[in-house]
């Protein structure tokens, strides 16, 4: 029998409102249902809120670093369970152990960020234009915050948004992607046993349009961290704006490799296999366009043919297999389109292309990884997330054309360049527009005390990582303390007279 999963509403562990649920089911192997759960409602949403909106005024009177304290401690569980959860996660949605496992790790690093984080939150100190007056800064929370996340890094996004929103003394209302449902369920699961008291992290399963619509457009939800894709992103914004809610974009990319003829061909071919297949191609900041300098082209495509031909693709419970399935039907489906789309518009499909069927990849979503050449910049495969498998190779004559080929979409998110000439290289970090650029290594592999984000359509100016993090979930208090005992007019006392 498949495990039965609930909503988490004010320290209890409830069904929806609605009575209704769904299946998650492993993306390698859909005869395995992974949980059943709560299919919510708007209804859902507002009770959730409630009692955010309650447990948040104490949670915010606990001395920062308590709640640190916390958080640590949510780290701590998170060593101890790394291996169950990785597990879970590679059955969930796919994506092999080593990756997963990498996930989880994410997550621990970002609690014992939150951990130090609880001993600084600093404001700032600044001389006041009066005498005897002292003027300061101080961080205070936001009140309740709205997460809305994917499925592809189903433990490090939610902690990512979910530790410094904690911290900074927000309450919490959790929307998971329904594709990776139980993952964040574990995740409340450990906050909760680290100490976060009833009602401040709050978790609503179910879809984007019934659960998410029902976070933006609440009224008591004052700021919305998301990250998915530009589709949703922007009609986030659009409700939220209407609210006038703080927003927290995170969304897609079309992330270029460049690799130069001075390149170390070796290095750069190790990158753009992590980079490209790497979680099957679905990350944010996958490698899915090489920029190829014409002189080493031919030589590059086949030294990565041939190694593309060796990746083992299978469920990534095995520790041999290094590309798991793709995480669902539809996703599937869309990434074949885009295959028929590369071919109609001329690009060169020289490997790959098709679903994997035969013998163990029968009850799976497995595609096999793809290479089109001769793509021309303007292409759809060149301008698209396609988010899976599937590489656009484009050919060069020289770095100024890499470069404006690189620049070349609505995405700005993530970029690298392979040379061994530190010129091109500095060059190149003044000039591609994206939020991350690599020098010799690939598009992906975040750091949690880095800010993370990107231009243009990627998102809307935020950062996650780091402090960075921390500022969109706190209001900025400015303070002006008057030990004159007088009253003091700012401007006018002090005028400058001639
Ligand atoms: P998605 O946009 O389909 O869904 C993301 C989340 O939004 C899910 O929880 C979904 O249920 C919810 N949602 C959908 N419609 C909604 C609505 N109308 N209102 C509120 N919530 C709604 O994205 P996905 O398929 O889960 O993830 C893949 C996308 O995420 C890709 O575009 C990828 O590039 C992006 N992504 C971006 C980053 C980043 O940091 N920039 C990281 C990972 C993934």
């Amino acid at each position: 029998m498949a495990e039965r999963y609930y909503n988490y509403i004010n320290g209890e562990w409830i069904d929806s409102v609605t009575g209704r649920t769904f299946e998650n089911r492993n993306p390698a192997n859909w005869d395995e249902v992974i949980g059943v759960f709560p299919k919510s409602s708007k209804e859902d949403v507002e009770k959730a809120v409630e009692a955010a909106k309650k447990a948040q005024r104490e949670w915010a009177k606990m001395p920062v670093p308590k709640r640190g304290e916390i958080l640590g401690r949510a780290g701590d569980l998170l060593v101890q369970r790394k291996e169950e959860l990785a597990r879970l996660m590679t059955r969930e949605m796919g994506k092999i152990l080593k990756e997963t496992r990498g996930d989880v790790q994410e997550g621990i690093d970002t609690a014992y960020y939150a951990f130090g984080e609880g001993r600084r939150l600093f404001g700032i100190t600044t001389p006041s234009e009066l005498p005897n007056m002292m003027a300061f800064t101080v961080m205070r929370p936001v009140g309740v915050a709205g997460i809305i996340t994917p499925w592809n890094f189903p433990m490090a996004i939610p902690c990512w948004k979910i530790f410094p929103a904690l911290l900074t003394g927000n309450a919490v209302v959790f929307k998971p992607a329904s594709d990776t449902p139980a993952t964040a369920t574990k995740l409340v699961e450990i906050l909760t046993e680290a100490g976060v008291p009833p009602g401040v992290v709050n978790l609503v399963h179910g879809t984007g349009r019934e659960v998410g619509e029902a976070i933006l457009s609440h009224p008591d939800i004052g700021v919305i961290s998301f990250t998915g894709s530009s589709e949703v992103g922007s009609r986030i914004a659009e409700v939220a704006g209407k609210h006038l809610k703080r927003v927290s974009l995170e969304l897609g990319g079309k992330n270029p490799q460049i690799v130069m003829e001075d390149a170390d061909l070796e290095l750069a071919l190790e990158g753009v296999l992590w980079g490209a297949f790497g979680t099957t191609g679905q990350r944010c900041t996958a490698t899915s366009r090489l920029i190829l300098h014409e002189p080493i082209h031919d030589k590059f495509i086949e030294m990565l043919v041939e190694r593309v031909k060796k990746l083992k693709i299978g469920n990534g419970l095995d520790e041999t297999i290094e590309m798991g399935p793709v995480i669902n039907e539809s996703q599937l489906n869309k990434i074949l389109e885009y295959v028929e789309i590369g071919k109609k518009e001329g690009a060169k499909l020289i490997y790959g292309g098709e679903r994997l069927t035969d013998g163990d990849y029968a009850k799976g979503w497995f595609m096999q990884p793809t290479i089109f050449v001769d793509v021309k910049p303007e292409m759809r495969i060149a301008q698209e997330e396609i988010f899976g498998p599937v590489l656009s190779v484009i050919k060069v004559k020289d770095f100024d054309e890499a470069i404006e080929v690189a620049n070349n979409t609505t995405y700005g998110l993530s970029s690298s360049i392979y040379t061994t000439d530190i010129r091109l290289a500095m060059r190149a970090v003044e000039l591609l527009e994206a939020g991350i650029t690599y020098i010799n290594a690939p598009t992906i592999g975040a750091e949690c005390h880095l800010p993370f984000g990107g231009v243009k359509r990627t998102g809307n100016g935020h950062r996650e990582g780091g402090k960075w993090a921390y500022e969109i979930f706190t209001e900025i208090k400015t303070v002006y303390v008057d030990f004159s005992g007088k009253l003091q007019k700012a401007q006018i006392d002090t005028a400058v007279t001639k």
